[in-house]
């Protein structure tokens, strides 16, 4: 770190016990193995950051730097971040709400997820701490971001996934020329196995030992949703959740720009979304446990299918303390969303669209979501990358020859 640069980071802080650690590439406490997270002095960024001081600024996540977890400038991936939020009227009228917006993290630069929000400051961070190579454990959005931007950063990377993970996704990996790992398990067994080459290889792993700094990057969806609702905090927002993390963050945003005089204090429902095949999270909620009971994931939806959350249990606090609460959906609803979701507003979401938005619907039905209220979409991953999952289920091209007569004859059969 350089003497002349501006951080408003104070350092980290256990979850649990609230134990203070310096800035460093630790990720567990070391008195409670609680998780540790990123604390700042929130005083000095409301005197410094202004909606005006942000408006005036590029058009990507790094507008809000003073509240991501880096000391200098981003060195990877400085242009993600600020994806459209859709004000999804003919979704609204299918669904009948008043007022909808999808947030597409689909169109995320540069691997169509919220994932290079993650990765663009893990990576960041992990260049300031002194790394030269970076690795993750991963369902697939973050393997793809992260052999991305290693190879645009000319770094090492190894990459540790599930061995059946959708062709999209693998090679979406293998194509930036990084080393790919297939494990013969479950995301969950991969974690574990990336554990401990994590504490035997010295590398910037993004989602284990990076993690506190790395997670905070999801903060910056909920800052540009704020801002692109004119400064306002939704009433309902409906998050997918693998590990839960995203939506903790999502709700730590939302509080932040509270706390720091960016909008005003209004109550924001917070729900979560799973697929019913790996539903640890939802489960929990639904049946109002303290805690959520490990699952082996069953489920088209790969990207969330971590069947023991890191973050499951602080999702479910985040849920029920915002009055919000957790669904999920089964396979064959997952694609009917998807379809949903193309047809009503041209948006090809993955997997994990489906889920969100098809626990969108059912929470609506119960009534838990007002329809009168604002409600925003998290649209987190792209459908070009998950598109096994729609094999027979979308129709099928019709076939003529190249001879306007035969188009003639389908084209009146379509008409009669
Ligand atoms: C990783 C991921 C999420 C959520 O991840 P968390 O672990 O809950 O932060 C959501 N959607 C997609 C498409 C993802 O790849
Ligand atoms: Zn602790």
């Amino acid at each position: 770190m350089e003497n002349d640069q501006v951080t408003f980071v104070k350092g980290l802080q256990c979850r649990e016990c609230h134990h203070q650690f310096p800035k460093e590439p630790l990720h567990v406490c070391e008195f409670c193995f609680g998780p540790l997270e990123v604390v700042y002095n929130y005083d000095e960024i409301k005197k410094s950051l202004t909606r005006e001081a942000i408006q005036g600024r590029p058009t990507n996540m790094w507008r809000y730097k003073e509240l991501l977890p880096i000391d200098g400038e981003p060195t990877v991936g400085a242009q993600v971040g600020w994806t459209p939020l859709v004000k999804a009227d003919r979704l609204a009228k299918a669904l009948g709400l008043k007022e909808l917006y999808i947030k597409n993290d689909a169109v995320n630069y540069p691997t169509l997820s919220f994932k290079d929000r993650v990765v663009s400051v893990a990576m960041s961070k992990a260049k300031e701490f002194g790394f030269k190579t970076v690795a993750c454990a991963s369902t697939g959005n973050l393997a793809n971001s992260v052999a991305a931007n290693a190879a645009a950063s000319g770094w090492e990377s190894y990459i540790f996934i599930p061995y059946d993970l959708e062709q999209g996704k693998v090679l979406g990996t293998l194509v930036f020329g990084t080393n790919l790992v297939g494990i013969k398990g479950t995301y969950d067994e991969v974690n574990r196995l990336c554990s401990e080459i994590a504490a035997k290889y010295k590398w910037a792993f993004v989602n284990i030992n990076i993690r506190p700094y790395y997670a905070e990057g999801s903060k910056a969806m909920g800052y540009e949703i704020a801002e692109q609702l004119g400064w306002k905090i939704p009433q309902n927002i409906v998050v997918p959740m693998a590990g839960g993390s995203l939506i903790t963050k999502l709700a730590k945003s939302f509080d932040e720009l509270t706390k720091i005089g960016l909008v005003e204090k209004s109550p924001i429902k917070v729900f979560g979304a799973q697929a019913t095949g790996c539903s640890p999270i939802t489960t929990a909620v639904k049946n109002e446990w303290e805690l959520f009971k490990p699952v082996r994931p069953d489920t088209i939806c790969k990207s969330l299918a971590i069947g023991n959350p890191a973050d499951g249990f602080y999702a479910a606090n985040v849920m029920r303390k915002s009055g919000g609460w957790g669904e999920d959906v089964t396979d064959e609803e997952i694609v009917d969303s998807m379809k949903l979701l193309g047809q009503t507003e041209g948006i090809f979401a993955e997997t994990a669209g489906g889920v969100t938005l098809g626990v969108a619907r059912k929470l609506i039905a119960q009534g838990r979501i007002n329809k009168d209220e604002s409600v925003v979409l998290c649209i987190t991953g792209n459908g070009l990358k998950t598109q096994e999952v729609l094999v027979g289920k979308v129709g099928e091209p019709k076939i003529i020859n190249a001879k306007l007569g035969e188009f003639d004859d389908l084209y009146q059969k379509h008409h009669k």
